[in-house]
């Protein structure tokens, strides 16, 4: 997986790699589909979400540029895939799921893999965490139509984040008031969903 679909399509960041290469992909994906772990795809989680392809993931992650200092906000825990290459990256990372089965399942996952600085929420992750923040990078992993408002806010100002919108993929640095955002091509993530709209 890493030497095909990592480093063979240009993604080289010798900290990010020993992350993916730690990280048991196959532990964080459903028995029916665990054959599948570490093919070229996005593989089925239950209740109809899905985990990144590991090419997104690895894309996402160098483009979010965490390093050992960082605190980072996930919003989409979902499998707990991402949060754990996250944790062997950042200082600690703060998680939020919508889903509280998919949150419980994701946690005995990574606390069962031993990873102590992750802390998780259950909610809706358009609020992001304010009483945490504010974070020096945010990841979304579930895809919103616009860029939501309260998860600018809670980055600090030269601090980044990654994020679908609808069916493109960004990272929006924060300067100030100011969002500067790069596009950085199409891809295809579950919908965030709006509760109560
Ligand atoms: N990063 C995950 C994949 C996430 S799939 C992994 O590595 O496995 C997207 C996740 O976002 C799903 O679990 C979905 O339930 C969650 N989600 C969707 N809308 C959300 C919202 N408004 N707030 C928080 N989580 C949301």
């Amino acid at each position: 997986m890493i030497e095909e679909q990592i480093v063979g399509r240009g993604i080289d960041e010798p900290r990010l790699i020993e992350a993916m290469r730690a990280v048991p992909r196959h532990r964080f994906i459903p028995e029916t589909y665990r054959s599948h772990a570490y093919e070229d795809c996005a593989v089925s989680l239950d209740l109809g979400q899905t985990v990144s392809q590991p090419y997104i993931v690895g894309l996402m992650t160098r483009l979010l540029d965490a390093n050992e200092s960082d605190r980072i906000l996930e919003i989409g825990t979902g499998s707990g895939y991402q949060t754990a290459i996250l944790a062997r990256l950042a200082r600690s990372v703060y998680t939020v799921e919508r889903l509280a089965v998919l949150g419980r399942q994701a946690r005995e996952t990574l606390e069962s893999l031993e990873y102590d600085n992750i802390h998780y929420r259950i909610g809706d992750g358009h609020e992001g965490w304010p009483a945490e923040a504010p974070f020096d990078g945010i990841i979304v992993t579930a895809s919103p139509s616009v860029l939501p408002d309260a998860l600018f806010r809670q980055l600090k100002t030269g601090g980044r984040m990654v994020i679908p919108i609808g069916e493109e993929l960004y990272t929006v640095t924060r300067s100030g008031e100011e969002a500067i955002k790069v596009h950085h091509g199409g891809v295809r993530f579950v919908p965030m969903v709006e509760d109560g709209a």
